[in-house]
């Protein structure tokens, strides 16, 4: 095997599943997010594993992905995040996943597949996404009346989840998300005013749940006779968000200490050393020679390059570790190749393991290391790790 893959830990993320569920009891149960292909982990080792640490509920992107889900978790609920596409109305029945909804078409969409399939009145169930500030997905408050019909009784469709999300989670300040909950508490009174109950009040993410925003969420919807599911992603992965501006470590939510504490990154990104040689100074790496020898060096030639996901703008401005030390990355990224500066790393031979994500050693690099280098965040850092760099459960 070529040796580029990443390892799971599959045991660190049911433990973090189970802390997080810790954290949003008593105000909150909890749905694991694993859209994405688990955020660039598998969602064959993770969704499974995910369900082992408790989750009842698992939110995917698209039908497609809520199938794969099906057929590894054939007793969990499945959230389709991004709703339906036009056509796949009988499949999301046929597959029990749980569509979220905001457009009239796939309401109607689902509704005549749910008749088709003879389902009984109110037997299949949808989250239906009120916009309240991200102008995303979801339907306006002020537009709200009009899906109101689609759930009328004899329709075999249920509104179980009122589902909305918060943009500016991850702002220390709080307020965005208090003013996203005002008016999710006033579309709520609406809901119900027109003799509608849903079961669920579905919102929050990881930034949400570890800022100690459960409990408000909780509140909200117990105030309307509801129960609260928040959607942590990137925490079940181990990963710990960043908050604009950062708490002051006295003043951090205790939630958020807790959870610095407990969560376990769960990836590791690995490849190996394919060969060592000693060049001398004046030698051009890789290409257009965008780094020259200075000294006699020696360079290590690494698999993995940006056709895996290590970004190729990281050429002479990262390190991977190797033997335990950093490891400059020298000369541009190549499609499936890098080579590292190991003068200063003695006994590097063909085969060293290479860590590009996780620990080795002392010295670690995790994901927000990749991210600020690259400009981004976790979330795509982990997301960009290619199809081909195989994923094992360690
Ligand atoms: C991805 C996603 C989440 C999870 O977000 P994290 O920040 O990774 O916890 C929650 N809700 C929705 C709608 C999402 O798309």
């Amino acid at each position: 095997m070529r040796p580029c893959w990443v390892e799971i830990r599959t045991r660190a993320l049911e433990e973090n599943m189970r802390f997080l569920a810790s954290l949003a009891a008593p105000h909150a149960e909890l749905l694991a997010m694993v859209k994405a292909n688990a955020y660039g982990h598998s969602l064959a080792l993770c969704a499974p594993a995910a369900v082992r640490g408790g989750a009842g509920w698992l939110g995917v992107t698209s039908v497609e992905e809520g199938i794969a889900a099906r057929a590894l978790c054939p007793d969990t609920r499945v959230l389709i995040m991004s709703g339906i596409a036009r056509g796949q109305a009988a499949a999301a029945i046929q597959f029990e996943l749980t569509p979220i909804a905001w457009e009239l078409w796939q309401l109607d969409e689902l509704e005549s597949a749910a008749r088709a399939a003879g389902a009984a009145p109110g037997s299949f169930p949808v989250h239906l996404e009120i916009d309240t500030g991200m102008s995303r997905q979801g339907v306006l408050p002020g537009e709200i009346s009009s899906i109101f019909s689609r759930f009328a009784p004899g329709s075999p469709l249920r509104l179980e989840g009122v589902m909305t999300h918060l943009y500016a989670a991850d702002e220390a300040d709080g307020q965005a998300t208090h003013e996203q909950l005002a008016r999710l508490d006033n579309v709520l009174s609406r809901i119900s005013a027109a003799g509608l109950f849903a079961e669920w009040l579905n919102v929050g993410n990881s930034p949400a749940l570890l800022a100690g925003q459960a409990q408000p969420i909780g509140e909200l919807a117990a105030r309307h006779g509801m129960k609260a599911l928040l959607r942590p992603g990137l925490a079940l992965f181990g990963v710990v968000p960043e908050f604009d501006p950062a708490f002051d470590v006295e003043v951090e939510p205790p939630s958020l200490s807790r959870a610095r504490a407990a969560l376990k990154p769960v990836l590791t990104w690995k490849s190996a050393v394919v060969g060592v040689r000693s060049v001398p100074a004046g030698a051009s790496v890789g290409y257009n020679g965008t780094f020259v020898a200075t000294e006699p060096m020696r360079l290590a030639l690494i698999a993995v390059g940006y056709a895996d996901g290590l970004v190729r703008s990281l050429g002479n401005r990262f390190h991977l570790l190797v033997r335990g030390q950093r490891a400059p990355l020298v000369g541009r990224v190549s499609m499936d190749q890098s080579v590292v500066d190991v003068t200063d790393i003695p006994g590097v031979v063909a085969g060293d393991e290479v860590v590009l994500i996780g620990k080795q050693g002392d010295e670690t690099i995790s994901s927000h290391d990749h991210a600020r280098a690259t400009g981004t965040i976790p979330w795509e850092v982990f997301t960009r790790i290619g199809p081909r760099v195989a994923r094992t459960a360690v």
